[in-house]
């Protein structure tokens, strides 16, 4: 591997006693989109928000383009160009499809209020690009709280994009999702790697198979097989813990 954006060595998270993340690695490449899956209670969840700085590592290392990240207050992490998508929307659902992603601009530090910002050409030009990419050009004036659950999964992805980051993570987007929509975000998802890393975790593998360059199975907070989809569907191990049922 030439020059992983990401890497994470021997990252340990214990709660109570219970190792819920325990000695991981992972290396992720630039515009790589790695899937990671594996039964209920893996570590899934632990992992990203481990990177994020929303639970703090016992143990390890998480360097993000050779930047140290461990210890690193949530906002220093997104500055330092990482995104993260919880498992729940959290959009404005009061606010246009417009003034979320409007709100979501990063603005660094001004000397203007939090929302009173200047609306420049700028922003308005990254609102409708980013609003063309999740599929919301025509929504813009909406009210957020009555798009449908795929559209909003959607717009806090563009919300993300918004901030342009180099590594985007994703839990579970496609959950709830029709078919339709689970094809437009495997689409989405191949055109923001184009300038990005991706990291996802999911369930559902038709859409695995559909956007993975690499899969990572996780099992009891340790790294169980890596390698492409096709390798990691036929490793006995993997069908044991998790394909099998
Ligand atoms: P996954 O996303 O793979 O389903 P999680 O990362 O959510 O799994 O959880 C991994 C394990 O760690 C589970 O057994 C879970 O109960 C436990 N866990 C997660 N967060 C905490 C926490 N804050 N305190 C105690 N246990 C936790
Ligand atoms: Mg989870």
């Amino acid at each position: 591997m030439a020059h992983p954006i990401l890497v994470v060595e021997d990252l340990t998270v214990s709660f109570d006693g219970f190792k819920a993340v325990d000695s991981l690695n992972l290396y992720v490449e630039q515009n790589e989109v790695r899937v990671i899956i594996g039964p209920n209670g893996a570590g899934k969840t632990t992992l990203l928000d481990l990177i994020c700085g929303r639970t703090r590592a016992t143990q390890g290392t998480i360097k993000f383009k050779d930047k140290e990240l461990t210890g690193l207050a949530e906002h220093k992490i997104v500055r330092a160009g990482v995104g993260r998508k919880f498992q729940t929307p959290s959009i404005y659902e009061n606010l246009t499809v417009y003034q979320n992603l409007e709100v979501s601009f990063p603005r660094g530090r001004s000397v203007f209020g939090a929302l009173a910002f200047r609306r420049t050409a700028d922003v308005t030009e990254r609102v409708e690009r980013v609003a063309e990419e999740i599929y919301l050009r025509d929504q813009l004036q909406t009210e957020a709280g009555l798009l449908s659950h795929g559209q909003k999964q959607w717009l806090e992805i563009g919300m993300l994009l918004m901030q342009e980051p180099e590594l985007l993570m994703l839990d579970e987007p496609v959950a709830g999702m029709s078919v339709r929509e689970r094809q437009q975000t495997a689409k989405l998802l191949a055109r923001v790697s184009a300038d990005r890393s991706v990291i996802v975790i999911e369930h559902d593998m038709e859409f695995v198979k559909n956007i993975a360059h690499r899969v990572t199975v996780l099992h009891q907070g340790k790294v169980l097989a890596e390698g492409s989809m096709e390798r990691v569907q036929n490793d006995p191990r993997v069908i044991e813990v998790y394909l099998g049922h």
